[in-house]
Parts: structure tokens; sequence; C-alpha cells
């Protein structure tokens, strides 16, 4: 008995000191001592952090929002703080600058005096007290407003924002570039891409059931880009939910043979089932994404099978943590993450943010690396940007380039079928 008291005591004493090595271990991590990381920190009582451990009653308060305008049809948004840190975010719906630039001003007098890193908080805050959940303009100006925060949050902590996400998937990330023509693909593969995306020749003009000429043409313009490059590139077609169901299936069928990377929006997604019913019929991946916002958006998509590629847009779908949380939903269902981003450096560094924290990514879109906007552009090698290393967003705008691409006035083309004149997507 009096052995077992003993040994039992000894026990005791062991895990204590080794529980103790522990804490002390995770305190020391952080370089603080144990003193100052206390258990239960002191609360704030008052102002807008009440309740809330200390560290957020420290000065760290959001102190304005400032949107511009930036050739050719972006919006570009900093968020400034007391602190000096100012975080950068693209809040833009294409088409709408004034009109995102607008939701954002209405939001900030919710922002000004808050603390900028509690970003979930405020995501929730800002998407849900709107009541009107979601849409284009409300989802984009809450998404740059997210990046904004979380670029203050990584800059705050010095880390890059992947590393509050778990830390690095991979070691680069593969982007690919648009190519219209044999031309342009054999000019975007000296450049350093493996991977492209296209349009469908004369799309616009298919009508509701097109001839055989039309499908035949549009199938060779894709044949002379696999020709140009050879198989072992990768080459999407967007159909840009632009042509009728009825050819879309017909294009797809016509296409198999050339194996594109993926087929995207090959009908809009307003009704998922028929998106759903394609993709059934093709064995070439079926992408979407660009028009789908938050977990909500993409939720339906993946339940009835309608892509295998989700193209969650960092400035539309919610920012980083949307992705995030995507990118989860869709890991469950084997499905994989491909950005869309046909806007500035600000979305690709977000997008990139992402795709090196996620384990299902596939390949990030880009029309810009950042040349004449950063004061460090991304650069392309064997198809890949390497993982930005800097805090926040890893990026810094370079103020004297902008200055001649400050304002625009760009707008959404108009687009009708020749032979009749009525509307038709573009
Ligand atoms: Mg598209």
């Amino acid at each position: 008995m009096k052995v077992n008291e003993n040994s039992s005591k000894s026990r005791r004493s062991f895990f204590k000191k080794a529980f103790a090595s522990i804490a002390f271990g995770a305190a020391g991590a952080y370089g603080l001592s144990a003193q100052q990381y206390p258990a239960v920190p002191e609360k704030s009582e008052e102002g807008p952090e009440a309740g809330m451990p200390n560290r957020y009653r420290d000065k760290f308060r959001i102190t304005k929002l400032e949107t511009f305008k930036v050739k050719p049809r972006f919006l570009f948004l900093k968020i400034h703080t007391d602190q000096g840190i100012v975080g950068l975010g693209e809040p833009i719906t294409e088409g709408r600058a004034d009109t995102c630039a607008m939701a954002v001003q209405e939001i900030a007098p919710y922002l000004v005096g808050k603390d900028p890193r509690r970003v979930m908080h405020h995501w929730q805050a800002i998407y849900r007290h709107a009541f009107y959940r979601g849409g284009p303009i409300l989802t984009s100006a809450l998404s740059g407003i997210e990046q904004a925060l979380w670029d203050i949050k990584g800059k705050a902590l010095g880390v890059p924002i992947y590393e509050l996400l778990g830390g690095p998937t991979r070691h680069s990330i593969r982007v690919y570039a648009h190519a219209r023509s044999p031309e342009d693909i054999k000019k975007a593969r000296k450049e350093g891409y493996t991977a492209f995306k296209t349009g469908v020749k004369n799309a616009r003009q298919s009508g509701i059931v097109a001839s055989p000429k039309f499908i035949a043409e549009a199938a060779d313009a894709f044949a002379s880009l696999r020709e140009a490059v050879g198989e072992d590139a990768d080459i999407g077609i967007d159909f840009h939910g632009a042509i009728s169901a009825a050819n879309a299936s017909l294009l797809i069928k016509a296409l198999e043979p050339y194996q594109p990377f993926f087929i995207e929006e090959p009908v809009n997604c307003q009704n998922v089932d028929v998106m759903a019913e394609l993709a059934k019929e093709t064995t070439i991946p079926i992408a979407t994404g660009e028009r789908i916002f938050t977990k909500w958006g993409f939720r339906e998509i993946l339940e009835k099978g309608a892509a295998t590629i989700l193209q969650p847009d960092m400035c539309h779908a919610g920012g980083i943590f949307e992705g995030r949380l995507i990118a989860g939903m869709a890991e469950a269902y084997y499905a994989s993450i491909a950005p869309h981003n046909p806007l500035g450096p600000i979305s690709l560094a977000a997008g990139l943010q992402l795709a090196a924290s996620i384990p299902n990514f596939l390949c990030q879109e880009q029309v810009t690396l950042g040349e004449g906007y950063l004061k460090e552009p991304f650069k392309v090698e064997n198809g890949h940007v390497p993982i930005p290393t800097k805090p926040g967003l890893g990026i810094e705008l370079d103020e004297e380039a902008l200055a001649d691409k400050l304002g625009h006035d760009w707008k959404n083309p108009e687009t009708y079928l020749e032979s009749d004149g009525s509307v038709v997507d573009w």
C-alpha cells in the first residue's frame, strides 16, 4: 500500500512537471513569459471591444476606408489604422466600380473605430447585419474589405496570411494565362505558362440551336490551340454562360477529343440542375464559380454534382477565408479549387494566399502579374509563381506607377444577335 502511494505521488509529480514544461514551452515559443501569458486575460469593459481579452483593448483601430478606381476596370481599397498599417483589397464587381465604392462607403461607419484584427467577427457582422444577405455588390464589397483586414492582421503579426490558415500546403502556385489564338498561346508558353484558358469562337452569334458549321469552327479553333502547344499543356475553355444549353451539349461533345483542362460555365449558374445534366454527359471536368457567392452558393453546386472544379472569385465570393471554407466543402466532394480572377494584382495576391493554404488547389487565373501596379510584380517560372513570403497579402502598391492609371469609365459590353438584334450574353 505504502509503495503504491509513493508511486502514485511520484507519477503525479512527474505529470505536473511535464505539463508545466509544455505550458512554458508554448509561451516561450511566442517569446513570452508565463506572467505575460495569463490563462484568464483581463477583460475590456467598454467600447466596441467590451468583454474581449485585454489585447483587444490595446490601441489598434480602423481610422478610414478609402477606395480609388484604377484602370482598366479595377477598384482598390485601403483600410487605414491608427498603427500606421494599411490593408489592401479589391472590393469590385466588374462594371460596377462606383456602386461597389458606395457600398464600401456605407459599410465604413461600422468599421471605423473597431479593431481590424477580428476579421471573422466583422465578416459576420457586415454580412448578416445587412439583413438582405449576399448578392454581387454587397458580397464583393465585403470580399475586398475582408482581404484588407487579413492584410492588416498578417502585417501586424509579421506573417503571410497563409500562415494564419494553417501554413503552406505547397511551395509554388500554378497560374494560367488567357489565349485566343495559336500566336497568343505560343507567346504565353514562351513567357513560362503551362496552363491556359480560351473562349468559344463567335459564341455570341451561336443562337439557340447552332449550325453544324458553328460547332465545327469552334472545335477547330480549340484544336488549333492544342496543336500549337501540344499534349502536355492544359487548356481550359470558358463558355461564359453565353451559349444555350443545347449548344453547350453539342460543343462539349465536339471538344472532347482535344481533352480541354475544363469546360467553364457551360451554361449560366442560375439553374444548377441544367449544369449538372451537362456534367453527367461528359468526362471533361466542369468548372464554375465566378458568379456564385459564399459557401451557401457553392453548396448546391457540390450537392448536385454540377461541377468538380470550383472557381470562387476572391473579390466576389466573400474573400479569402470564405474561399478556405468553400475549399473544405469541395474537398469532401473530391472537387478542386481554381480561383477566378480577371481583376487586378490585389485579387491575385488574395488568390495566391488561398492557394498556398489549401490541399485541393488546381490553378490560379490571372490577367496581370502586377507590372505597373506593384513594386515587386509576381514572376512565373515553369508555369508557377513561388508562394509569397512577405507579411499579409505580401504586396506593396507602386504609387508612382499607379498615378497615371487612376480613374476609369469602364463599361460592360453590350452584345446583340446580329441576325435579329436581340440581346445575348457577353
Ligand atoms: Mg469565366
